[in-house]
């Protein structure tokens, strides 16, 4: 019997030694990777992985970003992007961002050795700085146009090095970010491979996530302001408590979010300072972040109205300032319609157990929804673990999720671009 399209699939073995190698970049001796952006560890990742594409005879390039992008040659017409981010946090794993851009060149390799020709050219991407150092989401935005020079300017890492300074360290100079702006006609569709970072897929047992939404968030940094006194002389009736403030408006949250949400939205305050934050004083101010998070764009800007609504009442009413800074705010991207169809359909084929879901997490293809359709698969992540050295997934998933994303970009990239955007 003859092989067809549907036959192909990834060298898992490869793929493995690829994930292994890439772990090592940047390693220290208790087994964490440490490749924040512009990092020596995080340029020698982009070298390597360039050598890969070369010896794979795929060609490849640096933007001014400093993305690095893939491009098999046949197709015409706008592209299909595969990837994700090639840096980490402080004592990270093996797989969150690397896996994704190491399977989307698990991809690549495979239909070039098979000697496929598809309708649309395909590439793939490992996006810069999706994990902060400078902000994050760096190379993403780059691609899509929402830099621009007093955010590369202003852009620092946490102990004041700017980016500027840090891509200059490698003989890269920062404004040419501005360059790697991709006219949107020239993209057909985006797709992502990530590991869930979160304990659903793991616990079900199942092996692929097909992701429907990516969630919004707004970061607010709010400040309750009362008066600052002596623990024993100040009777309870007497005093303004900022914790007081803080610990109601803590208690309803659970509450607001029923009222407001979508029903999958999600509220935190992971940060908590008292000034003065002395034991035996009350606190003249609580300074708190507040991290809400929503798939719905309309349920978010109610979560908004809300959240300052019960603040400022409660502060009234016990005779405290509010204030509050919005830190961040990223609208929730819906995963086109035409592309979790197929990636369905793919699972569906390849009988793997899976489930429709949202992502909590923010990931480069919600900056690309700006500019084109987007999909994205998520894998399983063992007890739920990402952001630490712990953060894992069984070979076997992570060979199930490379299937299925060769398999969807061969579907898309016999698609027109129409198909893609509309069907
Ligand atoms: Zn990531």
């Amino acid at each position: 019997m003859e092989k067809t399209l549907q036959d192909i699939r990834v060298n898992l073995e490869r793929l493995q030694e690829d994930i292994l190698a890439l772990g090592k970049i940047g390693q220290d001796e208790s087994g964490g990777i440490h490749r924040m952006a512009f990092t020596e560890a995080d340029m020698e990742a982009r070298t390597w992985l360039r050598e890969r594409m070369s010896e794979a005879g795929i060609h490849s390039e640096m933007d001014g970003a400093a993305n690095v992008l893939g491009r098999l040659d046949g197709g015409e017409g706008p592209s299909i992007l595969i990837g994700s981010h090639l840096d980490s946090v402080p004592n990270a794993g093996k797989l969150d961002g690397t896996l994704g851009v190491l399977i989307g060149l698990e991809c690549l390799r495979r239909i070039k050795e098979e000697g496929i020709e598809t309708r649309l050219p395909i590439e793939v991407i490992g996006f810069s700085d999706e994990e902060g150092r400078f902000g994050g989401l760096l190379g993403s935005q780059a691609l899509t146009g929402e830099l621009n020079p007093e955010k590369i300017l202003q852009s620092r890492d946490l102990t004041g090095i700017s980016l500027t300074e840090a891509m200059a360290k490698h003989g890269l100079d920062s404004m040419n970010a501005l360059t790697a702006r991709r006219d949107p006609q020239t993209i057909a569709a985006f797709l992502e491979v990530h590991i869930e970072q979160g304990p659903v897929l793991d616990q079900e047992g199942l092996s692929i996530g097909v992701v429907e939404d990516i969630t919004g968030l707004f970061k607010w940094s709010v400040r309750l302001t009362g008066v600052a006194n002596h623990a024993g002389t100040t009777p309870m009736s007497m005093r303004r408590d900022p914790l007081m403030g803080l610990a109601e408006f803590a208690g309803e949250i659970p509450r607001i979010l029923e009222e407001h949400g979508s029903g999958a939205g999600r509220a935190t305050i992971g940060k908590v300072d008292l000034v003065p934050g002395v034991a035996n004083t009350i606190p003249g101010e609580v300074i708190f972040s507040l991290d809400v998070r929503d798939i719905v764009a309309e349920k978010l800007e109610e979560l908004h109205d809300a959240f300052r609504r019960v603040l400022s009442t409660l502060a009234r009413r016990r005779s405290l300032m509010f204030e509050f800074d919005i830190l961040s705010r990223v609208e929730p991207a819906p995963c086109a319609a035409p592309i979790v169809t197929a990636i369905e359909e793919t699972v569906k084929t390849l009988k793997f157990p899976y489930l429709r879901m949202p992502s909590g997490a923010a990931h480069d293809a919600q900056i690309m929804s700006n500019i084109a359709p987007i999909g994205m698969i998520f894998v399983p992540s063992k007890g739920g673990r990402s952001h630490s050295p712990a953060e894992w997934t069984a070979w076997k998933d992570i060979e199930d999720g490379a299937n299925v994303a060769l398999q969807t970009l061969l579907t898309l990239a016999n698609y027109t671009p129409s198909q893609i955007a509309h069907s």
